[in-house]
């Protein structure tokens, strides 16, 4: 056999190589590229940490990628054992127990729908199935507390049934960002009182915003964001027609606790429509684009460089700013 020269030999190899990538390259198409395979652990802490305390949010890390496409067939309310009813269309799949008035699940549906424009207004952009690898929210909308807390435990966030009226519980993967469930505590949004003021809608809107928020934050970096930023734009973006109220007491107190660069402030009325008096400072002061610009701005980069290249202004400048026209909130 005739053996091949050095040129002929390197010449194989390189065909070899470039099938051998050709294949690869094959075998990759039906998958997506993992988007972050290297999240920092500061980022996955923080993560997890989203459940903890005064929150209505809970975090998982696995650090598995999670397999592809992100439908809904292993939502918990797709098991029939489960007795849920679902309402499903392209975006949303509401799922629901049979003491719930499918009028209810139908009004949560279209409240949702109604929810896309604004989450794209404010938030920058909303996440549609074909951005999530075709996966729809599902929404559980609970009939009472007492169901409310089942299908929380289910999910392992039983930590936040007690305290929340809804809650968005998301899992990280080196696949990226994905909503395991909202659900909505039927005790509060099913009540008529409540469902007078809107409340229904306050709460699907404060749920989707933190949906928008979480998917679009960038978890290659070093990530820590305050409370105040994610919880503060829910209320803003749940509640678009009324801007929060203090008494002076409360003002005095938010003066003395509220530090904007830490984690969390004290009470749970400081971070909720605390932060949403913040971003309506935010508004006042630079105009709904310039709060965009700042959201956008630090979903990668964090408060400190956005409030620096959007406003030029360091945070404690902001602080004090705020703290000072906090009487406009009374
Ligand atoms: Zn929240």
């Amino acid at each position: 056999m005739k053996r091949l020269g050095p040129i002929a030999g390197v010449l194989l190899v390189f065909v070899l190589s470039a099938l051998a990538l050709v294949k690869v390259y094959d075998k990759g198409k039906d998958q997506k590229p993992l988007r972050y395979a290297d999240i920092p652990l500061e980022t996955i802490d923080w993560f997890r940490s989203l459940g903890t305390g005064l929150g209505d949010l809970i975090g998982n890390f696995t650090p598995e990628p999670r397999p592809f496409p992100w439908d809904n067939k292993g939502d918990y309310g797709q098991d029939p054992e489960t007795g849920l009813t679902t309402l499903e269309d392209d975006y949303f799949i509401i799922y629901f127990n049979s003491t719930v008035n499918k009028n209810k699940a139908e009004k949560c549906q279209k409240l949702a729908h109604a929810s896309i424009p604004r989450q794209e207004e404010i938030m920058g952009k909303y996440y549609y199935p074909s951005d999530m690898n075709g996966r729809k929210v599902p929404i559980y909308l609970t009939a009472n507390q007492e169901e409310y807390a089942e299908i929380l435990t289910q999910f392992d966030a039983a930590e936040v049934a007690g305290s929340s009226s809804g809650v968005t519980i998301s899992e990280l993967s080196p696949s990226g960002y994905y909503l395991k469930a909202i659900a909505l505590n039927g005790e509060y949004v099913l009540d008529p009182d409540r469902e007078r003021e809107n409340y229904m809608r306050e709460v699907l809107w404060h749920e989707l915003s933190h949906y928008c928020f979480f998917a679009s934050l960038n978890y290659s970096v070093r990530m820590g964001l305050p409370m105040w930023t994610y919880e503060g734009i829910a209320e803003y973006v749940g509640i678009p027609d009324r801007r929060p109220r203090f008494t002076d007491e409360a003002i005095e107190q938010m003066r003395a606790d509220c530090h904007l660069m830490d984690p969390h402030f004290p009470y749970t009325f400081e971070v909720y429509a605390g932060g949403q008096s913040i971003f309506c400072h935010m508004e006042d002061e630079y105009k709904p684009d310039g709060l965009k610009s700042f959201l956008k701005t630090m979903y990668s980069r964090g408060v400190s460089e956005s409030m620096r290249e959007n406003f030029s202004v360091t945070v404690p400048q902001f602080e004090a700013d705020w703290k000072t026209n906090l009487d406009k909130f009374k």
